[in-house]
């Protein structure tokens, strides 16, 4: 007969400590296998076979397995869609039930619906919980239950309603003996999955840099200074608990913590409004007339504007998979204000190249330097790239260290004319309201 289990899926929550829905399957009274599924549709829709998201979570992966041989277990891997998978999986073993933690994306909720459903024909349950933020859904609203849409609002209420218990961390250590005993599986190599590494993308540390954060408030518009946390991977994969974060920025700085409480209200703002995920925040921007222009979104990617500090975001970002967040606004103001081109194309160009990509805050930060977006920067607001370098990169230590060619003649001259731009952009929005 074979022996009871349950299994514990594990997706954007790669770590074996304070893992909520990890926690729940090690109580649940069964052993737990541990899976970890490859999605065949998410992975053969990436454009490039050198991939650093797969390489990070490939690496992950394998850590995971380490340690689970460490305590004579082992992550069962394989590659597929999921809902096949499963489907096997529950053919072959006596699972009495599958845990795993939410994901808000609306593509994973689609998922995970299917997937419940499969499960509850074979009278299998599904139980799922809350691991990658604080609070989620429908816990931070307004008195009469609707959501926020101004942060500032948001953020005082989930101050006020943060408490010891909601950042508390799950004690899974504890439990680490309840994991299914097993010989090791065969684990996938990155080639298996379709995959090469790369020898240039390198990875931050998922240690929160407690005298960098300390400082936050002064350094972190600076994009010459480390000064930064550098953990967005890490909480996009859930390498690290937000819980742990949560608690060290109480500790170390507030203006850092506030970072942390933005990465929720996006997550918050598309799950109650995800058409988002498509069209803008406020629809009456459905209509703008962008221009489009293809050579100067070509221009644009590849860091050469003539623009030296948005040519430097965009070569830091082609060359490391990062950009700092100063950068990330005056750049994704260029292309959508200067250059008229729709949110959407810079959007969908920084998912592609982005390490930390996270739909979410992508978008949410996209729409807001467009004006598109809820509580965002006014449309009359244009950023001018040459103030910027002069408030945050006065030596042009950042500008130097990716365009090392500025100021020399095989420098480009700017595409656009600020004053010129700026006039049109304001113009063309101001229509475009008028018309909606
Ligand atoms: P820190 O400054 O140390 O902040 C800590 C964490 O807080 C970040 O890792 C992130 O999880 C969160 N955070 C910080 N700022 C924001 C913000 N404005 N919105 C939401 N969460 C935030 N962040 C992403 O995580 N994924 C994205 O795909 C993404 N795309 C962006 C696109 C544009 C156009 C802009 C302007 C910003 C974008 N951001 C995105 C937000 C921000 O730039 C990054 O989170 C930050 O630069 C990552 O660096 P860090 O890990 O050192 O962050």
């Amino acid at each position: 007969m074979q022996v009871p289990i349950v299994l514990f899926w594990f997706r954007r929550d790669l770590r074996l400590t304070d893992n909520a829905g990890l926690y729940h399957a090690l109580t649940s009274g069964f052993p737990v296998l541990p899976i970890f599924l490859y999605d065949e549709d998410i992975l053969t829709q990436l454009s490039s076979k050198q991939d650093g998201r797969v390489q990070f979570i490939h690496g992950s992966v394998t850590a995971l397995d380490t340690q689970l041989q460490e305590l004579q277990s082992s992550l069962l891997v394989r590659y597929g869609k999921p809902l096949e998978v499963l489907e096997e999986l529950v053919q072959q073993y006596a699972v009495q039930a599958v845990y795993a933690n939410h994901d808000y994306e609306p593509a994973a909720m689609k998922r995970d619906q299917e997937i419940a459903a499969f499960l509850e024909t074979k009278g299998i349950p599904m139980h799922t919980f809350k691991d990658q933020v604080i609070f989620e859904k429908n816990e931070i609203v307004k008195e009469d239950g609707t959501p926020y849409r101004v942060f500032g609002a948001y953020k005082k209420k989930w101050l006020a309603t943060l408490s010891d218990a909601s950042r508390a961390s799950y004690p899974t250590a504890r439990f680490q003996d309840h994991f299914l005993k097993t010989v090791p599986f065969r684990s996938l190599s990155l080639e298996e999955i379709g995959f090469e590494a790369s020898q240039t993308v390198s990875f931050p540390a998922s240690l929160v840099p407690e005298e960098i954060i300390k400082t936050y408030d002064q350094t972190r518009d600076l994009p010459f200074l480390a000064g930064t946390s550098r953990l967005g991977l890490h909480l996009r994969f859930g390498t690290v608990s937000v819980r742990q974060l949560v608690q060290q920025a109480l500790q170390l700085n507030a203006v850092w913590l506030g970072e942390l409480i933005w990465r929720e209200f996006f997550m918050m703002i598309l799950f109650h409004f995800p058409h988002v995920e498509h069209r803008p925040f406020h629809l009456e921007y459905e209509h703008m007339p962008w221009l489009n222009n293809e050579d100067h979104f070509a221009r644009w990617c590849a860091g050469t504007t003539g623009y030296p500090l948005v040519d430097a975001g965009m070569r830091e970002l082609n060359a490391t998979g990062f950009m700092h967040n100063r950068v990330r606004m005056v750049a994704a103001s260029f292309l959508v204000k200067h250059l008229l081109i729709d949110y959407r194309w810079g959007e969908a160009y920084f998912a592609q190249k982005l390490l930390d990509y996270d739909l979410a805050a992508n978008n949410g930060n996209w729409q807001w330097c467009a004006g598109t977006g809820c509580d965002a920067a006014p449309y009359f607001r244009v950023f001018n790239p040459e103030a910027q370098t002069k408030k945050f990169d006065k030596q042009q230590e950042y500008i130097r260290k990716w365009v090392p060619e500025v100021g020399t003649a095989s420098y480009p001259a700017p595409l656009v004319d600020h004053a010129l731009a700026r006039d049109r952009a304001l113009k063309t929005y101001k229509a475009a309201l008028s018309t909606a």
